[in-house]
């Protein structure tokens, strides 16, 4: 079984991305810049983003993090990325979520510009990504494709199995699976007989938040399973797979932690750059 280094194969990413924002910066004399909104003091968003602005700052990107209380309305912060959306040295905007009750997070995530939402949650990405078009895409979908494709280089004809169905993993998933041509079946909490449709998979991705639902007798033998789950229990942090069991099956296994997690915030950074390469473009 090939236990999936997501660490390792995210420092891989950054040391890549380092080169490239070496050269982005020869060329055009600046470089990429991601600008993060964190709202409040929620633990875990002030890890994240102290993780972020780290690595950011590791591939040379221009980082910056702009910090509201609990409290700030929400006009000051819809004011504050229209004032992002046409800053030139800003080439990608992230808001943490969750947000605050009182601030509407849709309205956030539409009013960043969809050429600087490195997150690929603003509709416009959205509907790109589902048609097929150049666009963001959500950092951890976009990092479990990376892990897929270093296992498996031609997915074509593969029947992947996607579990769960949220805008943030589950859908955009499905639709990088599409583009490459597998057969792609998402399942969520109605599915009549998850485990009936986990068998059938080649590549499994879990993105569900219950600890170990997808059990060893669930998964054909030599699949591919990614897990996304990230989820605290007794024993620790748990991913979404029964990891013991799925790992006497499985050709290739995420493990939790140190397989999808670190690639998420260096698909944050790779975003970033596109971003910042795309509007080189316009
Ligand atoms: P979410 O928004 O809560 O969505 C969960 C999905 O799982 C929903 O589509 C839900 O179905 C489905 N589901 C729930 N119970 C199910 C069941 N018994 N059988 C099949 N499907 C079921 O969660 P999320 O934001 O996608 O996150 C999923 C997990 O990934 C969490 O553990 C989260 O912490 C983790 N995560 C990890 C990273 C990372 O960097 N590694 C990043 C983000 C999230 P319905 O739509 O029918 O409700």
């Amino acid at each position: 079984m090939i236990l999936i280094d997501g660490k390792k194969a995210a420092a891989e990413l950054r040391e890549e991305l380092k080169k490239e924002v070496a050269e982005l910066k020869n060329k055009y004399n600046k470089v990429p810049g991601l600008t993060v909104i964190l709202i409040g003091e929620l633990a875990p968003s002030k890890i994240y983003v102290k993780n972020k602005e780290k690595s950011a700052n590791e591939v040379g990107l221009k980082s910056e993090v702009i910090r509201y209380p609990e409290t700030v309305e929400e006009i000051t912060v819809l004011e504050k990325i229209d004032e992002l959306n046409n800053d030139d040295t800003v080439s990608g905007i992230l808001v943490q979520l969750p947000l605050p009750k009182h601030i509407d997070k849709q309205k956030v995530i539409e009013a960043i510009s969809p050429g600087k939402d490195v997150d690929g949650f603003h509709p416009m990405n959205v509907g790109n990504l589902s048609s097929g078009y150049e666009s963001s895409v959500p950092c951890t979908p976009l990092g479990c494709y990376l892990l897929i494709k270093k296992i498996e280089t031609n997915l074509s004809g593969k029947k992947a199995v996607v579990v769960g169905r949220s805008n943030l993993n589950g859908k955009p998933m499905t639709q990088l699976l599409l583009k490459e041509n597998c057969t792609v079946t998402i399942t969520h909490s109605k599915t009549a007989d998850l485990k009936g449709e986990c068998l059938k998979g080649d590549i499994i991705v879990a993105a569900v938040g219950i600890p170990e639902l997808v059990k060893g007798d669930w998964v054909k033998k030599d699949a591919i399973v990614i897990d996304v789950g990230i989820n605290k229990t007794e024993k620790g942090i748990v991913g979404d797979v029964a990891f013991d069991e799925v790992s006497k099956v499985a050709k290739a296994l995420t493990p939790v932690p140190g397989g999808v997690g670190p690639m998420t915030i260096a698909c944050l950074l790779k975003n970033t750059i596109e971003c910042f390469k795309r509007s080189q473009k316009n």
